[in-house]
């Protein structure tokens, strides 16, 4: 019998928090989310969702004829056959990204995948939730990002680079849209020489979904 997955929406933007930002993508959101962050923007993928065959989510993806894709969620990794999907759309040759908070097991994920990891601050309400097991399945090719809401999130973020020093391409401080000022993160990461590059939230400053 083929493998389903909760789909709660599928949809072509522009990609938002990454070194990918501003790239045209099509973004296959999941349900369901084991966290409850704060400042969650998704609550909507934490239902249901409509089941969907693995091929028909491809058929889909395949109609915006994009090279990039991204599987997110909610948290993608709480469905265990996400790593078919992943495995069926790097056999159609894109790239795939694959947005997570890290909290669950990263290993099984095909390599190529590109994984963004969200590590959650305190300001969260989810800190801690990191599986700082995932950091020997990191790639050179992943990203790590923090968003940070406060002082006390910077600082947190800073201590975890520089006691686990991730070999990863991009690292990326981002500031919640209207709760923290990016001009005053931006002034702390100068002010530390921070090894980590300041992401806006791009789709939210384009109110684009
Ligand atoms: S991990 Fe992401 S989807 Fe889940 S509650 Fe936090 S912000 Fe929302």
């Amino acid at each position: 019998m083929e493998k389903h997955l909760n789909v709660s929406e599928i949809f072509y933007s522009l990609q938002g928090e990454s070194s990918y930002a501003g790239y045209p993508c099509v973004f296959v959101r999941l349900s369901e989310c084991n966290l409850r962050c704060s400042y969650c923007d998704t609550q909507y993928a934490f239902g249901d969702g409509r089941s969907m065959a693995i091929s028909s989510i491809l058929d889909e993806v395949k109609r915006f004829s994009c090279p990039l894709v991204e599987i997110t969620g909610g948290e993608p990794l709480f469905q265990d056959d996400v790593i078919t999907l992943c495995e069926e759309l790097l056999g159609t040759n894109l790239s795939v990204l694959l947005e997570t908070n890290g909290s669950l097991y990263l290993e099984d994920l095909p390599r190529e995948v590109i994984k963004i990891v969200d590590v959650k601050t305190p300001g969260s309400g989810m800190g801690n939730s990191f599986l700082k097991w995932n950091l020997k399945y990191l790639n050179p090719h992943d990203e790590l990002k923090f968003v940070i809401t406060n002082y006390i999130d910077y600082l947190f973020a800073k201590n975890f680079i520089e006691a686990n020093q991730p070999q990863v391409a991009h690292i990326h401080f981002s500031p919640v849209t209207s709760v923290l000022e990016p001009s005053l993160l931006a002034a702390w990461m100068l002010e530390d020489k921070l090894k980590a590059r300041l992401s806006l939230q791009l789709h939210r400053l384009l109110a684009i979904p």
